[in-house]
C-alpha cells in the first residue's frame, strides 16, 4: 500500500504550493529518471527503447510494406498497425500471455496518438507495423510505449511531421503530479487517484488524452500545461537518442 503523507505544513520551497509528498521524494513536476535509445532491435526497420523509472518499453517498426490482407488496403493512404503487449514477467505477478482487452485498447490508442504525426498519405495501400513490448511495468506503460514507438518510426526513416511525446499526469487527492508510479496510481486517500495520460507533438498539438478518475475543468487545463512541460523534456531526450545514433553511424 502506498504510504502517502498529506503534511500539515509546507514541505519544501519547490513544493511550496502543495501539501503533498511523493513516496519517492520527487517534486510534483519531476519525471522519473528517463532514458531513450534507438537501434535496439537490429532486425527491425526501426526500433527504440524508452525508460522512465522502472517502466521500460521496446518498440520495433516493420515497413512501410504492402498491406495484407489485401481487402484492408486503402488506396488513398497508408495505415499504422500497432500491437502493445505487456510481457509475462513485466510485473511481479506473472501476467497470462496473449492478447487481452487492455492490450487491445492500448494498441488502438497508441495508433491514434501516433497517426497525426506520420505522413501516411505517402504510402497508399501500405502498412507500417509497430510492435511495442513492455518488458518492465511500473505504470505509465502506454506513454512509454508511445514515446518508444514515435522514436522507432523516426529511426525507420518514416517521414513524420513531428515526434510524439507522452506522459501521464495524475491527480492524487487534490494535487497534480507528473509521471505516476504504480504505487501512486494505487493511492486511495481523499479524492483518490486520477490518471490522465497525454500525448502531444513538440509544437504542442495534443494527439491523445485519456482520463481515468474525476477532475474539474480548471485542473484539467493545468494537467495539459504540466504535460506540455514534461513532453518538452521528453522531446529533448528523444531528439538526443536519434542524434546519438546518427553520430555513432558516422563514426563507423
Ligand atoms: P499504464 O501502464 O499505461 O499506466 P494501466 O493504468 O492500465 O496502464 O496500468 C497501470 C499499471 O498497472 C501498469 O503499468 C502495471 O504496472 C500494472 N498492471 C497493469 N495490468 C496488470 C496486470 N495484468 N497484472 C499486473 N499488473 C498490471
Amino acid at each position: 500500500m502506498a504510504e502517502f503523507k498529506v503534511k500539515s505544513k509546507i514541505v519544501s520551497e519547490t513544493n511550496s504550493k502543495n501539501l503533498f509528498q511523493r513516496p519517492d521524494g520527487r517534486g510534483i513536476k519531476e519525471m522519473r529518471e528517463t532514458e531513450a535509445k534507438v537501434g535496439v532491435v537490429p532486425a527491425a526497420d526501426g526500433s527504440a527503447m524508452f525508460r522512465t523509472g522502472k517502466t521500460i518499453a521496446i518498440a520495433a517498426v516493420y515497413g512501410p510494406k504492402k498491406m495484407h490482407p489485401q481487402h484492408k488496403q486503402d488506396p488513398a493512404t497508408g495505415q499504422i498497425r500497432c500491437e502493445y503487449n505487456m510481457i509475462s514477467f513485466s510485473v511481479d505477478e506473472r501476467i497470462r500471455p496473449g492478447r487481452n482487452r487492455r492490450a487491445m485498447e492500448i494498441s488502438e490508442i497508441t495508433k491514434w496518438a501516433l497517426e497525426p504525426s506520420v505522413m501516411l498519405d505517402k504510402y497508399p495501400s501500405q502498412v507500417i507495423d509497430v510492435h511495442i513490448n513492455i518488458i518492465q511495468a511500473d505504470a505509465g506503460t502506454r506513454c512509454a510505449g508511445i514515446n518508444a514507438a514515435s522514436l522507432a518510426l523516426a529511426h525507420a526513416g518514416v517521414p513524420m511531421k513531428d515526434l510524439v511525446s507522452s506522459v501521464s499526469v495524475g491527480k492524487l487527492d487534490k494535487t497534480l503530479v507528473v509521471d505516476l508510479t504504480k504505487e501512486e496510481e494505487d493511492f486511495e486517500e481523499g479524492e483518490g487517484p486520477t490518471d490522465i495520460p497525454i500525448s502531444m507533438t513538440s509544437s504542442g498539438k495534443v494527439t491523445h488524452m485519456q482520463l481515468d478518475g474525476k477532475i474539474g475543468v480548471k485542473q484539467l487545463q493545468e494537467s495539459v500545461d504540466l504535460a506540455k512541460e514534461s513532453c518538452e523534456e521528453i522531446y529533448e531526450i528523444q531528439k538526443k537518442a536519434l542524434k546519438d545514433a546518427v553520430d555513432m553511424e558516422a563514426k563507423k
